[in-house]
C-alpha cells in the first residue's frame, strides 16, 4: 500500500476523527508564515507586532501593519481544497473536531463546524476596556482617520489572538486536550510542529492508541510516529483521498 493509499484506509475506517492543522495550510490560501516570507510581509516584524509587551507599549506598529499588510491579506483569503476536504469529512460524520494554530478562521469560513482556535482569531478585535467586538472591516474603517484606532468608549482595540508572551486559552486547550483523549485518528495538516505545547497534542493522540497521519510540505520531529508521512501540498492530498475515497 502506498502512502496515499494508507492515508485513504486511516480516513475510512475512523470516525472520531481529529484535524490539527498549522501554517502550511494557511500558505495554501496565500497567506504567508513568519518563516519564509518574502516583500512586504518582511518589513514588519513579527517579534514586534505579535508581542504583547510591545503591542500594550505602542500599538501603533501592529495597526500600520494590520493596515498595510495583515487586512489586505486575510480580507481576501479563500478556503482552499484541504480546508474543503476536512468540511466534507465532518458532514460525513468522520470528522469531529478541527483543532488549529491559525488565526485566519478560514475554517469556519469553509464551513467546518467544530473549530478550535488555539491561537485566536485575527478577524474579531476585542475593547480592552468594555470588550465590545469589531470586525476587521469596522477597524479598518475607523484607522482612516484614528492612529491606533479605539473604541466608541474610547478603550484601546486589540485583536483577539494570542500574541507572543500570553498563553494559550484555557478553554480552547482543554477543549483540544478533551478532543485528542477521544480521537480514533489525528491527521496534521500543514503544520511543522514545531510550536509548543500545541505540538504536544499529536503526541498525546499516538500515545491514547490513536492513528496518526502527517501531511506537510517539510519533515516534522514527530515524522517517527506516524503511521503515514506525506511530504506533499495538503490541499492536493486531501482532496485526492476524501473526494477520490468517496466515489
Ligand atoms: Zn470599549
Amino acid at each position: 500500500m502506498d502512502s496515499m493509499e494508507r492515508l485513504r484506509e486511516i480516513v475510512e475506517t475512523s470516525d472520531r476523527i481529529v484535524a490539527f492543522t498549522g501554517a502550511g495550510l494557511s500558505a495554501e490560501s496565500g497567506i504567508p508564515t513568519y518563516r519564509g516570507a518574502g516583500g512586504l510581509w518582511t518589513k514588519y516584524d513579527p517579534n514586534i507586532y505579535a508581542n504583547i509587551d510591545h503591542f500594550l507599549r505602542d500599538p501603533t506598529y501592529y495597526w500600520n501593519f494590520f493596515q498595510e499588510v495583515r487586512y489586505p491579506i486575510i480580507s481576501q483569503a479563500q478556503p482552499n481544497p484541504a480546508h474543503d476536504a476536512l468540511v466534507e469529512l465532518e458532514r460525513r460524520k468522520l470528522l469531529k473536531t478541527v483543532i488549529t494554530q491559525n488565526i485566519d478562521g478560514l475554517h469556519q469560513m469553509a464551513g467546518s463546524q467544530n473549530v478550535i482556535e488555539l491561537h485566536g482569531n485575527t478577524r474579531r478585535i476585542g475593547c480592552m476596556e468594555c470588550g465590545k467586538e469589531y470586525s476587521m472591516d469596522e477597524v479598518y474603517g475607523k484607522l482612516q482617520d484614528q492612529l491606533p484606532p479605539r473604541c466608541d468608549c474610547s478603550g484601546g482595540l486589540k485583536p483577539r489572538v494570542v500574541f507572543f508572551g500570553e498563553s494559550l486559552p484555557f478553554e480552547a486547550l482543554e477543549g483540544a486536550n478533551d478532543a485528542v483523549k477521544d480521537c480514533d485518528a489525528c491527521l496534521v495538516v500543514g503544520s511543522s510542529l514545531v510550536v509548543y505545547p500545541a505540538a504536544m497534542l499529536p503526541v498525546l493522540a499516538s500515545e491514547k492508541g490513536a492513528r496518526l497521519a502527517i501531511i506537510n510540505i517539510d519533515p516534522t520531529p514527530l515524522d517517527h510516529m506516524a503511521e503515514v508521512v506525506i511530504n506533499d501540498s495538503a490541499g492536493d492530498v486531501l482532496h485526492t483521498v476524501v473526494k477520490g475515497g468517496f466515489e
